[in-house]
């Protein structure tokens, strides 16, 4: 992993509804994504995990803040041509295979229709080829070229999805909720493969979760959001290891324990939002671990946990 910024959201704001009274989806974060990095981005439903997303991808007028993708500015008063650019480098895989794909297409036309766009393969052998690579690179096999994405299970569905997104050769995806939609038992085959795929292509991700079970498996770093705000970033072990925010404890409480003697022991911590954030700001805990917190709740947890 290179030090080098691929993204940077600084000060984000994306306020939605009346100016009076706005729903404030994310209020204020600031993140980095590193090239070569997965951060996860976790959070229940509602945090404004999605709307993150959605902003970077420069599907909204940004209320506030900025975002620089590669040094360049990427949030506001971009012509055409700067967005198609964006758009290549830059895709987006989404939660629900169902919805996401269009059953009347041809699997081959879902993955193909990028290539249209932005005019990258003229020659009807060259594509079909590309179109066979994308599928064997995400586990399916070009007889599947020809079917619609009705006739594929969710996990195969999230496969196609895959496939499609890396189709344009991006160098940044974002990955929402990727696996929520699919069956416990192969939620961990689209990790592996989305993380063999990072690994083999040197992509950086977004990975969007609601819970922490699977995102420690592909995560370098983690920032667990929380009503439009990033109460905690870290590296995934430190996340784990020594959580700080009681929101992130209560995320990490939810996890069932793999033996059945500590699993007996778990207890679930219950966190209710703390209104009095006014004088918050963030807390560096160790080395690049942050922590959102007023001055007397970062006291308080820390004594907490350090028992
Ligand atoms: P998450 O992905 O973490 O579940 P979202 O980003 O989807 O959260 O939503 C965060 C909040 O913003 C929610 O209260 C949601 O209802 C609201 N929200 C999201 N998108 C819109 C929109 N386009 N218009 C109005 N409210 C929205
Ligand atoms: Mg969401």
């Amino acid at each position: 992993m290179s030090k080098k910024k691929l993204l940077e959201v600084s000060g984000l704001k994306q306020y939605f509804g009346k100016a009076s009274a706005p729903i404030k989806a994310v209020d204020g974060i600031s993140f980095d994504v590193y090239e070569g990095e997965v951060l996860g981005l976790v959070g229940e439903s509602g945090s404004g995990k999605s709307t993150t997303g959605r902003s970077i991808i420069g599907l909204y007028d940004v209320t506030e803040g900025e975002i620089r993708y590669d040094g360049q500015l990427i949030s506001q008063g971009q012509d055409k041509q700067a967005r198609k650019a964006l758009a290549k480098n830059m895709q987006m895989i989404f939660q629900d295979p169902y919805a996401s794909l269009n059953p009347r297409m041809t699997v081959s036309e879902i993955i193909g229709e990028g290539f249209d766009i932005h005019n990258m393969y003229t020659d009807k052998s060259e594509r079909r080829q590309r179109i066979s690579q994308l599928l064997e690179q995400v586990g399916l096999n070009r007889e599947h070229a020809n079917r619609y994405a009705h006739e594929f299970s969710g996990g195969q569905r999230q496969r196609i999805g895959i496939a499609r997104a890396l189709s344009l050769e991006p160098k940044f995806i974002i990955a929402d909720e990727p696996i929520s939609a699919l069956d416990v038992s192969i939620q961990a085959q689209v990790v592996n493969l989305l993380k063999q795929l990072q690994r083999e292509q040197n992509l950086t991700y977004l990975f969007i979760a609601h819970d922490l079970s699977m995102v420690k498996y592909i995560s370098d770093r983690i920032a667990v959001m929380n009503n439009g705000k990033i109460v905690e970033l870290g590296n995934s072990e430190d996340i784990y290891s020594r959580p700080i925010h009681p929101y992130t404890r209560s995320l990490l409480s939810a996890i069932p324990k793999p033996d059945p003697i500590s699993e007996s022991k778990r207890k679930r911590i219950h966190y209710h939002s703390q209104a009095n954030t006014e004088d918050a700001k963030t807390f560096e805990v160790s080395n690049g671990h942050f922590v959102y917190a007023s001055t007397a709740q970062y006291q308080q947890w820390l004594q907490e946990t350090s028992k």
